[in-house]
């Protein structure tokens, strides 16, 4: 049976998850975890409750525990203010109450206040999730320095070309550095989604998977 830790989790991690009732990898996790510790470039399509989630939250805590950059190493870009809130609480979830100097992440979407989001950005943070639109406006105004991304994250591809946002989220990839990685989740495929798959990751390994958790 695979295990977190045949995946190349790190124990403190794993015993994270079991004490969440997580002790064996979903389908998509099993296939994909490996991997993105190793920085490759992935695209995933996994139904609606499949655990993807975690399949990128936990390479990145992972990842981001070894460096302590200034400025954030990965950042996940979502379609909506609850999936960024989401995706904040299920890190948190993840982080070992006792362990000094855990990664911090940050939850940027509209909708709400720029100042709070620029504090927490200024306190320093491992990681940001983050809506396209108020991303880039933050860029904009200079408040977020994306040099050090070494990991991007596009969640929920599909619902991001259904809502108008692959454009700000291949302006804001062309502002990370080329030699990234990128993670692309989706239900589903269609030609937009692809074309930028086509463009802007480097010979992704592709998955698909079929099962749900629930
Ligand atoms: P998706 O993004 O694929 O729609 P989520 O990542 O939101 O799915 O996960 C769906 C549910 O599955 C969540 O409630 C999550 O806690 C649970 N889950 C994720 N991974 C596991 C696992 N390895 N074991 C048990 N439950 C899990
Ligand atoms: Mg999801």
């Amino acid at each position: 049976m695979t295990t977190f830790e045949s995946l190349g989790v790190a124990s403190h991690i794993s015993n994270r998850l079991s004490e969440n009732g997580m002790s064996t990898p979903t389908e998509i996790q099993a296939i994909t975890i490996k991997d993105a510790l190793e920085g490759k470039d992935i695209c995933a399509m996994a139904g609606t409750g499949s655990g993807k989630t975690l399949a990128f939250l936990i390479p990145i805590l992972q990842n981001c525990e070894q460096a302590k950059p200034m400025s954030p190493t990965a950042l996940i870009l979502v379609p909506t203010r609850e999936l960024a809130t989401q995706v904040r609480d299920v890190f948190m979830t993840l982080l070992t109450q006792p362990r000094k100097g855990q990664p911090r992440i940050a939850a940027i979407y509209g909708g709400s206040s720029m100042e709070r989001q620029i504090r927490d950005l200024t306190r320093g943070v491992e990681v940001v999730v983050a809506t396209p639109g108020r991303l880039i406006d933050l860029m904009d105004r200079r408040r977020i320095n994306l040099e050090n991304i070494k990991t991007v994250i596009i969640d929920e591809a599909d619902r991001m070309a259904d809502m108008g946002f692959l454009p700000p989220v291949v302006e804001i990839l062309s502002k990370t550095a080329a030699d990234r990685q990128t993670m692309l989740f989706s239900a589903t495929l269609d030609g937009d989604v692809e074309t930028l798959i086509k463009r802007h990751m480097s010979d992704p390994i592709r998955h698909e998977t079929t099962t749900k958790v629930r």
